[in-house]
């Protein structure tokens, strides 16, 4: 671990508004805790920043003194990218300003806000723009992956709807990246990950979203196979104002759920409508018809509603571990294999959920940003989740089954925001495809000793433009900070 003495510590608080926790201080563990309680790592200080000015102090003094640095902002990513041993972890989660422009439909939003609290603001307005599924996590790192929800059939990714941001650099410069300025760091910001910079302001696009008509359609394990069969067929040609997803779950001691399915497995459909009610019952029908539920909570709600739908299936400090994988189809092998690993997890915590894609997201050309796997028709995302005493090894070898079982249909790699550094810098090149020599050029260009590398980790491109051989992600990736 990098000893960081406590005079260095006096000197940064001199310039430095926000809060500094040292190892041993009240607070410390709280403050590098994050989502998944698997992660148990001890950066040498935390600077929780008060705004911008804070941010571009805490890299200045990192680079002095030779510390690697980990972001924080909402401290979702599973794999910990969040906190690192040994180094100075920079937390934004005290930064949740907003500024909602109804007439411009627009919104500048502070790096620590949670996606429940960023449409609480968006909403006031009724409008939002696409954000995660899960109230708490971050909109920083969601953003900065692509961005998947509800909303991106119809609206586009989360990074397609980013207008502007202002970006701390690995030299401690203040940049505003958008269409006119920096361009080539703002595409790269638009799925990049948090290679290129911190990102101390987001301006995103709003759209109008007020009917919706969505919720749970639940079914017995012994018709996954019929229901995961309608979920692909109705979605194929669904309208755009239908965002659709399929889970493979254990029924929660919930009460809307019948006493008999309470701690089954069973497989749950998701369809959100954003539209009249009128409008969804219509649409929805070919998929009640095909898949009769045996329990049906779909109904007119707020968005608010709909974005909290799940949040009840991650019970706080359990441990998680992620991998994913865009898929061309849904082959009825993979179905198959898909239901038979659900009803096998080595743990009931553990979930399986598909999403169609396509729409908005698709008819964006794949180098206009980073994320590059528009034309997917479905995200899987393979999540293990079990209790911290249960050991580790089966959970995740569960996990990585499925996803060797759904390589007949891949699109080639997985979402970045739901893979980790255990999975290799090959996993990363694949996430990028056809974008990661760009990302890399750019990643030379604004950060070229590799200073943020505790992310899914893109190594800068060398002087002649190839990118270099990928090294190991996370702390140890090579070119660390200048010091
Ligand atoms: C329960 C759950 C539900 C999820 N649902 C969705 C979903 O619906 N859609 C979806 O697309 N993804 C989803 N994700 C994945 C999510 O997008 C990623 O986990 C994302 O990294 C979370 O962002 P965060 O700010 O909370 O994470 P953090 O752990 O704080 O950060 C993640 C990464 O982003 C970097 N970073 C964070 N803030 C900044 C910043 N301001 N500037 C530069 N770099 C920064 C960090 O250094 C780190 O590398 C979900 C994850 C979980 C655990």
């Amino acid at each position: 671990m990098t000893a960081l003495t406590r005079s260095a510590t006096d000197q940064l608080s001199t310039d430095f508004r926000g809060e500094l926790i040292s190892p041993g201080d009240e607070g410390y563990d709280a403050a590098r805790t994050v989502w998944n309680g698997a992660i148990d790592r001890h950066p040498a200080l935390i600077a929780r920043a008060n705004g911008t000015g804070d941010v571009v102090t805490a890299v200045r003094f990192a680079r002095e003194h030779g510390l690697p640095v980990s972001v924080r902002g909402g401290g979702h990513s599973a794999a910990g990218f969040a906190v690192a041993d040994g180094a100075l972890m920079i937390d934004l989660s005290a930064m949740k300003a907003t500024r909602v422009d109804p007439a411009a439909r627009t919104v500048v939003a502070g790096p620590g806000l949670l996606w429940s609290e960023l449409d609480a603001a968006t909403q006031a307005f009724g409008l939002a723009t696409t954000g995660g599924v899960v109230g708490s996590t971050g909109i920083a790192g969601l953003t900065l992956g692509g961005g998947i929800g509800y909303l991106d059939r119809l609206a586009g990714l989360t990074c397609d709807n980013l207008l502007s941001a202002e970006v701390v650099t690995a030299d401690g410069q203040v940049m505003r990246a958008n269409g006119d300025s920096h361009p080539d760091l703002f595409w790269a910001l638009r799925g990049g990950g948090g290679n290129f910079g911190i990102v101390t302001s987001f301006t995103y696009r709003l759209h109008a979203v007020t009917a919706v008509y969505g919720g749970l359609l639940g079914y017995t394990l012994d018709r996954a196979v019929d229901v995961l069969q309608a979920y692909r067929e109705v979605s194929t040609d669904a309208p755009e104002q239908l965002a659709l997803y399929a889970g493979l779950v254990t029924a929660p001691p919930a009460p809307f759920v019948p006493g008999h399915l309470r701690g089954q497995r069973v497989v749950g459909l998701i369809p959100v409508y954003f539209g009249a009610p009128g409008e969804a019952v219509r649409v929805l029908a070919p998929l009640l018809a095909a898949a009769p539920p045996v329990l049906d909570l779909t109904r007119p709600m707020t968005y608010q509603e709909v974005q909290q739908l799940t949040d009840g299936l991650n019970p706080p400090a359990m441990h998680h571990y992620y991998t994913a994988e865009w898929l061309d189809g849904l082959d009825d092998r993979t179905i198959e294999e898909v239901v038979a690993a659900a009803a096998g997890a080595s743990s009931p915590f553990s979930v399986i959920v598909l999403k169609r894609m396509g729409g908005a997201t698709g008819r964006v050309p794949a180098d206009a940003t980073p994320f590059w796997f528009r034309d997917a028709a479905h995200n899987l995302d393979i999540h293990a989740q079990w209790a911290p005493d249960s050991p580790p090894d089966q959970h995740i070898a569960w996990a990585r089954a499925i996803r060797r079982a759904a390589q007949r249909d891949s699109a080639g790699g997985g979402y970045v925001n739901f893979i980790g550094d255990d999975q290799g810098s090959d996993r990363v090149r694949a996430a990028y495809s056809g974008n990661y020599a760009r990302l890399a050029r750019i990643k030379a260009a604004y950060d070229p000793d590799n200073f943020f590398h505790v992310n899914n980790n893109i190594p800068p491109a060398d002087p002649e433009g190839s990118p270099l051989a990928a090294g190991v992600n996370g702390a140890r990736a090579t070119g660390k900070a200048a010091g």
